[in-house]
């Protein structure tokens, strides 16, 4: 057989794909976070199911729990899911990206208020668990050399200890007000989970593809950066320059820029903590400083 000189890499032909969840917790935010980083969903029409991202993106819009099987399939090159979505679908050739840090929550291990277990380790064998988690909870409480039964449920498993269906559960929890709720009591965590950038193998492997991935992922990971500082300026009397670089270090010393005309006075600009603006300005103020201005950041490289 003759090799097609011609042949076009099968990456080339369409658009790289993106996976991402069409409603849910994880959904207005992955699609907020791509607009962030330059890449706005252009739908065709109302409630379409794929939408162009940009020139070299497509997404396709499906259930956060079916992301994984997609990316397996080949579906798709890459796409934002749960950490626990991905445990869970037990496809090995998906490999995480980026942590997005939103969508936060922990897959524990839950027993009724009035059960004194305190620990999932000291639970007995045939302990029956209800999950929506059957693969995860499976695998913990096989390290912890616990052989149970799973009721598998596909959510609202807080019900089954109260019905008998189950001694424990294994779910989500992020404040812990709906086990509370319910009347059950956190014993162990299993997994911290978070939005993650996961890209299946293949993908990775492929050098073009995998180049395009990393492009966005630092793209991505630019906007999640700046979204936890704030760009500040002020006006600052000359001679307390030296503590002025103690309130506002910056990223590599604050910058310092005349004022015209200024004499006394010069000009600080620092990158600071969205958090800690509050204080950063009232140390300032008491350093003298003028005019302060505090703007958000779009990205932020280093
Ligand atoms: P969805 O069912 O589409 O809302 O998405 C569920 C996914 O959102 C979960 O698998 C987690 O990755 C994530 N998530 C974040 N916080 C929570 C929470 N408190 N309860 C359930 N899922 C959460």
């Amino acid at each position: 057989m003759t090799k097609d000189m011609n042949a076009v890499p099968g990456d080339l032909r369409r658009p790289i794909r993106i996976a991402l969840p069409n409603k849910g917790r994880l959904s207005d935010r992955a699609l907020e976070l791509f607009e962030q980083a330059g890449l706005k969903a252009q739908f065709r029409a109302d409630r379409a199911l794929v939408a162009s991202l940009g020139d070299d993106f497509q997404a396709i819009f499906v259930r956060a729990s079916d992301i994984p099987e997609y990316l397996a399939d080949g579906a798709a090159e890459m796409g934002v899911t749960g950490a626990d979505l991905v445990a869970e679908s037990g496809h090995e050739d998906l490999l995480d990206v980026l942590d997005l840090g939103f969508g936060r929550c922990r897959l524990s291990v839950a027993v009724r208020d009035e059960s004194d277990v305190r620990s999932a380790a000291v639970l007995p064998p045939g302990t029956r668990v209800a999950t929506s988690f059957p693969r995860i909870a499976r695998k913990y409480f096989e390290s912890l050399g616990t052989e149970i039964e799973i009721a598998s449920v596909s959510g609202a498993a807080e019900i089954a200890p109260h019905l008998g269906v189950a001694d424990v559960i294994v779910d989500l929890v992020s404040t812990g007000s709906t086990l509370r709720v319910n009347g059950l009591r956190e014993i162990d965590t299993i997994m911290i989970s978070t939005a993650r950038l996961v890209a299946s193998r293949a993908a990775l492997e492929d050098d073009v593809t995998k180049q395009v991935i990393d492009d966005l992922s630092a793209a991505l990971e630019s906007v999640l950066r700046a979204s936890e500082k704030r760009y500040l300026m002020t006006n600052v009397p000359r001679d307390r320059l030296d503590e002025v670089r103690e309130v506002i270090p910056g990223l590599s010393g604050p910058t310092i820029v005349e004022v015209l005309d200024g004499d006394d006075w010069v000009a600080a600009h620092a990158v600071v903590d969205a958090d800690r603006v509050y204080q950063t300005i009232a140390r300032l103020k008491a350093l003298g400083a003028e005019g302060i201005l505090v703007t958000r950041i779009e990205r932020l490289m280093p």
